[in-house]
């Protein structure tokens, strides 16, 4: 009766392509379901540093197309929906615990412009999911520039010492999960895992919602 009531007043929407969902339908439309590619596990190799990698969609259009709208778009319900996806994925392909749950922050810049910080409502919901705790692990302490365009070098330099941990997480020993939406080169994912172990984390697996062709 209350799950009627929320659906008649908050009519569930597809992550991907915003139309109203059927009541048959969870997260994604058919028509995404049938068009989306989830890619097999095992596919995603992981980047420096980082032990262990999962990603739940090859990123193409679509998946572009929805993560531009959370980014930039401020439709931060979509969200949630992707960090299930990812908590899924982990469940399936990761056999393994998890001391807490970190992802890659956005600049302050960022933050101030958007209000919001995707990625962390990504891995709020991932967290939620797996059942373990969401810790601010890492806080940017330099802008970077925008990676489009540059070689792999290049974007490892421009995204070096761009991180720091943050003093009170406890990273000392922990296993931890660090989410972020999409995975490219993996240089920024390669550099916040060698910062992380730095601080003393003992392991560090990434999930993504998506990958570039490139890395796999
Ligand atoms: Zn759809």
């Amino acid at each position: 009766m209350i799950e009627r009531a929320i659906r008649l007043l908050f009519p569930p929407r597809c992550a991907f392509c915003g139309t109203l969902l059927r009541r048959e339908e969870n997260e994604i439309c058919g028509r995404c379901m049938a068009q989306l590619r989830f890619l097999p596990p095992g596919s995603v190799r992981p980047p420096q540093f980082v032990d262990r990698c999962v990603g739940a969609l090859d990123y193409a259009q679509q998946v572009r197309t929805a993560v531009h709208r959370l980014k930039f778009r401020g439709r931060q319900s979509i969200a949630a929906p992707f960090g299930r996806l990812i908590a899924y994925q982990v469940r399936m392909q990761m056999d393994e615990p998890f001391d807490l749950v970190a992802w890659v922050p956005t600049s302050a810049h960022n933050l101030r412009t958007r209000g919001y910080d995707h990625a962390r409502l990504i891995a709020a919901e991932t967290a939620r999911r797996l059942e373990t705790p969401l810790v601010q692990a890492l806080r940017r302490v330099r802008r970077t520039e925008p990676m489009f365009g540059l070689s792999a070098a290049e974007r490892r330099a421009n995204v070096f010492d761009a991180f720091c941990a943050e003093k009170d997480a406890p990273l000392p020993g922990a296993r931890v999960l660090i989410v972020d939406d999409v995975l490219t080169t993996g240089a920024t994912l390669s550099e916040c895992a060698r910062t992380l172990k730095d601080a003393g984390a003992e392991r560090v697996c990434a999930a993504v919602l998506a990958v570039a062709k490139k890395t796999r």
